[in-house]
């Protein structure tokens, strides 16, 4: 049986886990192809019109799928750290999906919640394992396994890589004369998906930028500077987000920050707003919000992002790193 895992959503956050999880348990995996414009509509005519992007990309993943596995993994990923919730668009994914596309088949959900404990979370994988196979002790080894890749994963990605550097060999990031490094801030589902982020990581490396993104921010290091925040944030990509925006401007890591986020985006419309008042009232970082939609064009965005890098470059060539507009509003 081959299983299909859609490469939208938080694909590029455990992709080296659910797939070493399946390949251990015996099972082949197919993964959905790039998003391309077709996937792209499918998903927008196969979804409720109210949800976000990503999650109308969602099912537009799911129904590339539909010829190429026997069955579609669907994770209900409702609370990834103890303590903490993930967006609710998570939580009825799989209800979404079953209701909006005719002719899936066999459809294998995961119940993450770790909300209680970590141990929960990998207790719905051994119980996925359990079903495939009907070997409790196949189950367990397959996700030590599996948890050892996904383990290794995230320490190249702590080293500075992104996930595109480690699943699109081809892609390169070779920078001659780098200029400086860009912070990008986002969900992974965005910045690493090449059709709706524009391809925005190429494009500032062949601007001879590097770019951090929050996947290379230490959890140890966000969460220092989420307790220093008045109010705890329960929601763990509202954190990260936040967190690694801000150890990024408070350690002066970067030259400048990209906020990229997703129209209809519930938790970005406060999450970037914060930061940038954070950024306003301390660190002066220049900063911009590109926020993309399924209408979004090349030819927009490459203008929001050279005036961008203009505005980096003439500020530190010309304006002695002092703005000429003077305090902003938001800085008080
Ligand atoms: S966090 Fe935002 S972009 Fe992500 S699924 Fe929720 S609403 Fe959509």
């Amino acid at each position: 049986m081959k299983i299909g895992i859609p490469k939208a959503l938080m694909y590029y956050t455990y992709y080296p886990l659910w797939k070493h999880f399946f390949e251990q348990l015996g099972y082949e995996t197919v993964v959905s192809g790039n998003t391309s414009k077709i996937i792209l509509n499918n998903g927008v005519m196969n979804c409720v019109d109210d949800a976000c992007l990503p999650v109308k990309l969602f099912h537009g993943h799911v129904m590339d799928l539909l010829d190429k596995a026997d069955a579609v993994f669907i994770p209900r990923l409702t609370s990834i750290n103890p303590g903490e919730f993930i967006c609710p668009k998570f939580i009825g994914l799989p209800e979404m999906i079953k209701s909006s596309i005719k002719g899936l088949p066999d459809v294998l959900v995961l119940d993450h919640n770790a909300y209680r404990n970590i141990k929960n979370a990998y207790k719905a994988f051994v119980d996925i394992g359990k079903k495939l196979t009907g070997s409790t002790s196949m189950a367990v080894q397959s996700l030590k396994l599996a948890r050892m890749s996904q383990k290794k994963y995230e320490t190249i990605l702590k080293q500075g890589e992104t996930p595109l550097d480690i699943f699109e060999t081809g892609e390169g990031h070779e920078i001659n004369n780098v200029k400086g490094i860009i912070g990008l801030v986002g969900h992974p589902y965005l910045l690493y998906d090449q059709y709706v982020s524009m391809r925005i990581i190429a494009k500032l490396r062949n601007m001879g930028y590097r770019v951090m993104v929050p996947e290379n921010i230490e959890n140890t290091l966000i969460q220092e500077v989420c307790n220093r925040l008045p109010k705890k944030l329960f929601w763990s990509y509202g954190k990260k987000l936040l967190g690694s925006g801000l150890v990024m401007l408070e350690n002066n890591m970067v030259d400048g920050l990209i906020f990229l986020s997703s129209f209809a985006c519930g938790i970005d419309s406060f999450i970037l707003e914060l930061l940038h008042r954070y950024n306003q009232r301390r660190y002066r970082v220049p900063c911009t919000l590109i926020t993309v939609d399924e209408h979004t064009g090349h030819a927009g965005f490459n203008t929001r992002l050279e005036a961008f890098i203009d505005m980096i470059e003439w500020r530190k060539a010309y304006d002695n790193n002092l703005s000429t507009y003077g305090t902003s509003v938001s800085g008080g």
